[in-house]
């Protein structure tokens, strides 16, 4: 496996960075997470600005422009010679001292993983997974904002233990006010009565490019869908969940702290969905070649 560091390709066992470096540190930097399917980069335009916005925001300089950085991941995929990936970009604020100040680091870095990743085993995408809500409530967006994809995931790292602790598979994070805002690194969506609702992006939700997209095709398919603030009891009077992400793709709940949602199988819209996600993904992308 060939890592993409600041310009060069290394070997896995020799992609090293600074024990100095913040990002280490204190969790100071960025991350994008994107997938190729069969050869084209799925929506990578939308994810690097994702990316720059989150990068700005923490006053972040990325040494590669847009355009560069998007060679740079076509590259990342060429050299490790895969169509079907998940690309992980990282931008750490790069080596400083040990104080705070990112002032002292001069150098952000610029780190490409290409991979395969398997979030879930197959068959719970078929069967539907339990999810249970946690202790943990999402950071509210006035002390750290969810659009920063930030490397310091340590509230969701909290989510997904304490939903491992319990024998489910995903956290449902609520904010500091009970409404559900998304899941450790998913968006929720519920359906009810012909209406498919996700949290506001403000409630303390990352706005996910996966969630935008099911909006669309929720529209195309001609369901009533918007944002919308529900607490638990929606969800578990809801007749369909499912969540949302690159990686996760569009995975079904059938049972949310112990309650049964809906028949207790993937249900017919969750099922559309995903069909039309999938046939998106093969229509759509950025491909490797170009
Ligand atoms: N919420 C969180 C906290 C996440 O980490 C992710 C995955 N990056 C998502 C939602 C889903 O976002 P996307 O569809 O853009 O991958």
């Amino acid at each position: 496996m060939q890592i993409y560091m600041d310009g060069e390709f290394v070997p896995k066992e020799e992609a090293k960075i600074s024990v100095f470096d913040h990002g280490l540190l204190y969790g100071d930097g960025v991350f994008e997470g994107i997938r190729c399917y069969a050869g084209k980069v799925f929506r990578l335009t939308e994810h690097l600005d994702r990316l720059y916005e989150s990068a700005k925001t923490i006053m972040l300089q990325i040494s590669l422009s847009h355009q560069e950085m998007q060679k740079a991941v076509l590259n990342t995929l060429r050299a490790n010679k895969l169509k079907d990936a998940y690309i992980r970009l990282v931008i750490t604020r790069g080596e400083g001292d040990l104080g705070l100040d990112p002032g002292k680091c001069k150098k952000s870095r610029v780190i490409i993983i290409a991979d395969k990743i398997a979030l879930y085993p197959r068959e719970l995408y078929e069967r539907g997974l339990e999810i249970i809500t946690v202790p943990t409530r999402s950071i509210p967006a006035e002390s750290l904002n969810p659009q920063v994809k930030s490397l310091n995931y340590l509230s969701n790292i909290l989510a997904k233990i304490e939903a491992i602790n319990e024998g489910a598979a995903e956290a449902l994070m609520l904010n500091t006010e009970g409404y559900a805002t998304e899941c450790s690194g998913d968006n929720i969506f519920i359906f009810k009565r012909g209406r498919l609702l996700t949290p506001p992006t403000y409630l303390g939700a990352l706005e996910g490019i996966t969630r935008n997209i099911i909006m669309d095709l929720a529209k195309e398919l001609g369901l009533e869908v918007g944002e919308g603030i529900f607490t638990r009891h929606e969800l578990y009077n809801a007749e369909e969940c499912f969540l949302t992400g690159t990686a996760a793709e569009i995975i079904p709940v059938v049972k949310a702290d112990k309650r049964i949602i809906g028949s207790g199988k993937p249900g017919e819209v969750t099922r559309k969905l995903r069909e039309a996600f999938t046939k998106l993904t093969a229509r759509e992308g950025t491909p490797i070649t170009s």
